[in-house]
Formats: structure tokens, C-alpha cells, sequence
């Protein structure tokens, strides 16, 4: 559905194992027609569970590089010694369809989406506390023990990121933190900054009156 305005790129950021993918597959269920969600490439390994396509664009690191070269990309960052990268097209497309286009992507991807484009509306997803963090990236098994402690260090680093981000989303009951965090991006949408063609027709509506048209 068009909205007749224009969608809102919004990066959501979050420490591994805080839940990002779930919120945003039920985003996706409760609210499918205001949003986008960009598909990624990466260099990491295929878990059991994914598709290619789906969760990501898997690729070998020559493939990756070629990408960067042919500046397909948006952004694309290193993390935990694998490439992961927004492709351009896609995004583009959205936005201008009307939605809101949402990239789960990680801090320093963030700062660059930002730094290009100051509009973005940056979320972070955090559990409630280290202790449950933890807890997740163990139960989920799909990473082995030094896998974890990459990313739980990586996490601690992440944290001094945060006050680049424009609001927090504290996941602790999935359902309302859906809700929230659907609430923040359509409320952004009335954001003055963001309705600069409404005001200007506005202030020429009211010229045209007091001109006695
Ligand atoms: P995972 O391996 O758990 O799927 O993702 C690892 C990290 O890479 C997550 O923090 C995720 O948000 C981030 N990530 C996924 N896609 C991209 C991307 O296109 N660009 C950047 N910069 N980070 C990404």
C-alpha cells in the first residue's frame, strides 16, 4: 500500500542474541504493508535453519568484494571476521514505494547509514539485562563456545555505541515490543522535518487566502 509519502529507512541494531529477528519477523506478520525488510549478503557460514535468499544473500568473499567494487552496496561492515553488506537496489525501491525499509544491521554499518543519510531512524534492541543475553546466545545453539564469547565481547564494545541511536527498544515481552517499536516509526512519519512538501502546500493555501483568492 502506498501511503503517498515517502518510507523511512530505520536501522535496527541490537547485541547478538538480543532477539532482532524475531522482532522483526512478527513486525513483518502484524504490519506487512507498511515495511520492507532488506535482505543483506554475507560471507559468513549458512545456518541449518536458513535460506539462501531469505535470512541472507550467502556468498564466497570474492563474490563479496566484487560487490564492493561494483558499488552495489550501501554499507558493508566486518564483523566478528565476516563481511555482511546492505545491497543499494532494493532499499531504493522501497522507500520510494512507501515503506519503511528496516536493515538489521550492526553498529559501525549503522554510523555509516547515518553519516549518508542523517535521516535514518536508528533503534536498539537490548534484552533486560546481560545475564538474559547470555542465556539466549547459549540456548540458541547455533554457535559454538568461542563463538559466543566473540560476541559477547563484541557486545561489550557495541554498548559505547549507543548514544549515536535514537531510541532503545528493551525486549522483554515480544509483544509489546513489537508494538512500540511499530508506534516509533509511524510517529517519526509526523516529525516536522519530515513533512516539509505538507507545510510548504499549507503556507501557499494560506497566502492564497490572505490575498482574499
Ligand atoms: P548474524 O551472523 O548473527 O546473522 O549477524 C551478525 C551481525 O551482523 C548482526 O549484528 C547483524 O545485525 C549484522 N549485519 C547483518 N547484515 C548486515 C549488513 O548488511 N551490514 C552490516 N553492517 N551488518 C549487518
Amino acid at each position: 500500500m502506498n501511503r503517498g509519502r515517502r518510507g523511512i529507512l530505520v536501522v535496527l541494531s541490537g547485541f547478538s542474541g538480543a532477539g532482532k529477528g524475531t522482532i522483526i519477523k512478527e513486525l513483518l506478520n502484524r504490519y506487512e504493508s507498511y515495511y520492507a525488510l532488506s535482505v543483506s549478503a554475507t560471507t559468513r557460514a549458512k545456518r541449518a535453519s536458513e535460506e539462501d535468499g531469505r535470512e541472507y544473500f550467502f556468498k564466497t568473499k570474492e563474490e563479496f568484494e566484487k560487490m564492493i567494487e561494483n558499488h552495489e552496496l550501501i554499507e558493508y561492515a566486518l564483523y566478528v571476521e565476516n563481511y555482511y553488506g546492505t545491497p543499494k537496489a532494493y532499499v531504493e525501491e522501497q522507500l520510494a514505494a512507501g515503506r519503511d525499509v528496516i536493515l538489521e544491521i550492526e553498529i559501525q554499518g549503522a554510523l555509516k547509514i547515518k553519516e549518508m543519510f542523517p535521516d535514518t531512524l536508528l533503534l536498539f534492541v537490548t534484552p533486560k539485562d546481560a545475564v538474559t543475553l547470555k542465556e539466549r546466545l547459549t540456548t540458541r545453539g547455533t554457535e559454538e563456545a568461542d563463538v559466543i564469547d566473540a560476541r559477547l565481547f563484541r557486545a561489550s564494545e557495541e554498548i559505547l555505541g549507543i548514544e549515536a541511536y535514537d531510541y532503545l527498544i528493551i525486549n522483554d515481552e515480544l509483544s509489546e515490543c513489537v508494538d512500540e517499536m511499530h508506534s516509533l516509526i509511524q510517529n517519526e512519519h509526523r516529525r516536522v522535518s519530515r513533512n516539509e512538501e505538507f507545510i510548504n502546500r499549507m503556507k501557499e493555501e494560506l497566502k492564497s487566502f490572505s490575498k482574499g483568492e
